[in-house]
């Protein structure tokens, strides 16, 4: 006899008095759910449960911000990190391929700015956020561009601790193929595009990509305006890594660059100064409380991060976990 729904549905009406349910069936995406999920009522602490995945699958559920920006470029935001978009007769050019549960909306988005299909696809990254649309804009035709380390994190199977989460690999088709270690430009519906790495960042395998006329700076996970950002220490990145990577994107804008970061609003460089002067100063409270011999529990009870937790404590990232996170690179 025949199943009567598939298992996540099935799975679902089990949870339906749980509050996970409401989050569970997104995770047919490429995820598994572990047992735990099913025998209890609380959300389980994880990525997909409490953490940032969830409030991405949440958000996901609403309908897109679509902002044009300058010249040909638009960003889309509403499907887990911002997706920045060049539209043009070559076809279209992203930064970022956000998450799957979005694939009709970004559909109908992209048909709204020109016909002319996704060509190319960079991944910023390889954190999900960042990536699960890989494999249907690839599908699609596009191709996919990466770091090599981004490549090899997409190969293989990690367990990532501050999301108690094991994150699969990914299916070949949504492998990146085209892979840029350092630096590549692109000739693209008229105009330059700079793809290049910095070394270690926000991970081991960030790319930051410049539309050169229009004068955009699409920084993925090296730059946030929507709170304290989420350094991965586990996969290469730090933070002195990331302060440098937000001192050389200060060096290459001017007043009037459109700065995209990969979570938040779309912001100019001096929010890219207050970015970089926010990191360095919980740096500093950090590690002047570690050469004190504080260990971390007295580091967070001390509160470092205290003079910038009105202005970026609020979103995925709370002052204890940014404390920790910093703490981790030091
Ligand atoms: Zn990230």
């Amino acid at each position: 006899m025949k199943p009567l729904y598939s298992m996540p549905f099935a799975l679902t009406l089990l949870l339906a008095s749980g509050s996970a349910a409401l989050l569970f069936p997104a995770i047919s995406l490429a995820v598994t759910v572990p047992q735990a999920a099913s025998s209890s009522n609380v959300a389980p602490k994880d990525y997909f449960h409490s953490g940032a995945g969830a409030r991405y699958l949440a958000r996901a559920k609403m309908d897109l911000d679509i902002e044009p920006q300058r010249d040909n470029i638009t960003v889309i935001s509403g499907s887990g990190g911002n997706i920045t978009v060049l539209s043009g007769p070559d076809g279209k050019f992203l930064v970022d391929a956000g998450i799957s549960p979005s694939k009709e909306k970004l559909q109908a988005a992209f048909e709204k700015l020109g016909p002319e299909p996704v060509r190319y696809v960079v991944n910023t990254h390889w954190h999900w956020d960042h990536t699960d649309g890989n494999n249907w804009l690839h599908a699609s035709g596009a191709t996919i561009i990466a770091h090599p380390n981004t490549l090899k994190h997409l190969s293989e199977s990690t367990y990532v601790v501050d999301w108690n989460w094991t994150m699969e690999p990914v299916p070949a088709g949504a492998r990146p193929t085209l892979l840029v270690q350092a630096r590549k430009n692109f000739d693209f519906d008229g105009t330059r595009v700079e793809v290049a790495n910095l070394g270690p960042g926000h991970t081991d395998g960030d790319l930051w990509v410049y539309f050169a006329e229009a004068d955009v700076l699409a920084l993925g996970d090296t730059f946030w305006t929507a709170g304290y950002p989420f350094i991965d220490n586990q996969d290469g990145g730090n933070i002195d890594a990331a302060i440098h990577w937000a001192d050389q994107a200060i060096a290459l804008t001017t007043n009037r660059t459109i700065v995209v970061p990969g979570h938040g609003p779309v912001g100019t460089r001096a929010d890219l100064i207050a970015f970089r002067d926010m990191l360095v100063a919980v740096r500093k409270n950090v590690a002047t409380l570690k050469e004190q011999g504080k260990s971390l529990d007295e580091i967070i009870k001390a509160k470092p991060t205290a003079d910038f937790d009105a202005r970026w404590g609020h979103f995925v990232i709370d002052p204890t976990h940014f404390t920790k996170l910093v703490y981790a690179g030091l």
